[in-house]
């Protein structure tokens, strides 16, 4: 199977900003930037390189309200913002006061991505890999996806004006399917799991360079993207980083860009430096993460998902290893919750900070829950947790655990009756 989606790219100049290479994160070899995901050496995961010459605080400040205010620190051109695209990101940090209250935090602060254009934190990931296939001069826009990736890679094409397909497992929820189908026609339903869809999809990659898939190909740039929600925590906190993160585990590549991000900004001097502990989140019925932290291993076993978790439910997850690595080293870890925790983490977080997080995001607040509650999570430390997508998007896994409290006669007696003023 090739890497590439073509072997000499004719590219602009500065078409990657102040990325300068892609460097294997195994062997450390460097190759010139294009479209490769696999080190020529060892065939391990390539990622960004930079210089990165001096980089401010005002110069970020005096940017746009979206990820483009990070653009010097992205592989994307300056002038990206004059191409069309969703423009995501800048998106709030709350201050969660009565969620931590509830679960007995000192200071507790919720990043709500799911006000993203497509209610997800994929808009990010997909607006730098769209800059980078337009600079391949790629055809075809597309994705294997547990759901929310197809959603942002149908709407960006769309706005962008590039043919898009998109590929999920069948047994996908309904909203997400009607999500992708309304900007794109081109949705492919596999008879597979995710893992399968992603082998597929690796396939099709490997037969036509004109495809940039952008999870697959178009890897290196897409996780980058992911950088924004680090750079933005520490920039809403008033240029700080907090002392622990909670984020969900898929693939893993959100979790291991959040440390790469906050590690640049110390290296760049635009925070100053501290211990962060970084903690993961997974669900019972895809927790091949969890597992092996737990286990104090460091191969990944894979396993078939089967949780109402399925924007996480990855069973090979490529960052895994990494995702390790860093909860570790940092003094996290990677917990897992089973689905009534998810479903009730839902119901917690809409009741306490009114905020409609889909099963992702019940994961995770489940996740630092447990955590609190194990004592693996410092309560008096300055916490963020995450929230990734957005609940419309998985109704069905609440609908059946919230519902009207009585239906009543349009009578005043009835009201009365029913017991509740
Ligand atoms: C894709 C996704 C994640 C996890 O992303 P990875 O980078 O693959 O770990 C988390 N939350 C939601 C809602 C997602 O769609
Ligand atoms: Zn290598």
């Amino acid at each position: 199977m090739s890497t590439t989606l073509s072997d000499t790219p004719t590219l602009r100049a500065g078409a990657f900003g102040n990325a300068t290479c892609l460097k294997c994160r195994e062997c450390g070899a460097t190759r010139e930037l294009g479209p490769h995901y696999a080190c020529y050496e060892c065939f391990g995961p390539l990622e960004i390189g930079y210089e990165f010459g001096e980089v401010t605080r005002e110069q970020i400040e005096a940017g746009p309200a979206n990820i483009w205010r990070y653009k010097a620190l992205l592989p994307v051109p300056d002038d990206i913002e004059s191409s069309p695209n969703l423009e995501p990101g800048f998106t709030r940090l709350l201050d969660a006061r009565n969620l931590a209250a509830e679960l007995g935090l000192t200071r507790l602060w919720v990043k709500d991505d799911s006000t993203n254009p497509t209610n997800s934190f994929k808009d990010r990931v997909v607006a730098c890999a769209l800059s980078a296939a337009r600079e391949f001069g790629s055809k075809v826009f597309a994705c294997p996806s547990t759901g929310n990736l197809a959603n942002a890679v149908a709407a960006a094409g769309a706005r962008a004006g590039i043919r898009t397909v998109v590929f999920i497992p069948s047994n996908l929820e309904t909203p997400k399917q009607v999500n992708s189908a309304i900007f794109t026609e081109n949705l492919v339903a596999v008879d597979g799991t995710y893992d399968d869809v992603n082998k597929l999809a690796s396939e099709i990659a490997g037969e036509d360079p004109g495809w940039a898939f952008v999870n697959v190909n178009v890897r290196p740039f897409y996780a980058e993207g992911s950088k924004t929600l680090g750079y933005e925590i520490a920039e809403q906190l008033g240029w700080r980083l907090p002392d622990q993160v909670v984020i969900p585990v898929a693939s893993g590549s959100q979790l291991t860009k959040v440390h790469k991000a906050f590690r640049e900004l110390v290296e760049l001097g635009l925070v100053e430096d501290k211990p962060v502990r970084i903690f993961g989140a997974q669900a019972q019925g895809c927790n091949p993460v969890a597992t092996a932290f737990k286990d104090g291993v460091d191969a990944i076993r894979p396993v078939k998902p089967d949780t109402i978790a399925k924007s996480l439910a990855i069973g090979n997850p490529a960052d895994g290893i990494y995702v390790l690595d860093i909860a570790r080293s940092t003094g996290g870890a990677v917990e897992e919750v089973d689905d009534d925790q998810i479903r009730d983490a839902i119901v917690l977080l809409a009741r306490t900070e009114g905020i409609f997080t889909e099963t992702a995001g019940g994961t995770t607040v489940a996740v630092l829950k447990k955590l609190t509650e194990t004592g693996q999570l410092d309560p008096e430390l300055e916490t963020v947790v995450i929230n990734t997508g957005h609940g419309l998007k998985t109704l069905d896994a609440v609908s059946g655990a919230v519902g009207p409290r009585a239906t009543i006669a349009p009578t005043y007696d009835a009201f009365t009756a029913a017991g509740i003023a």
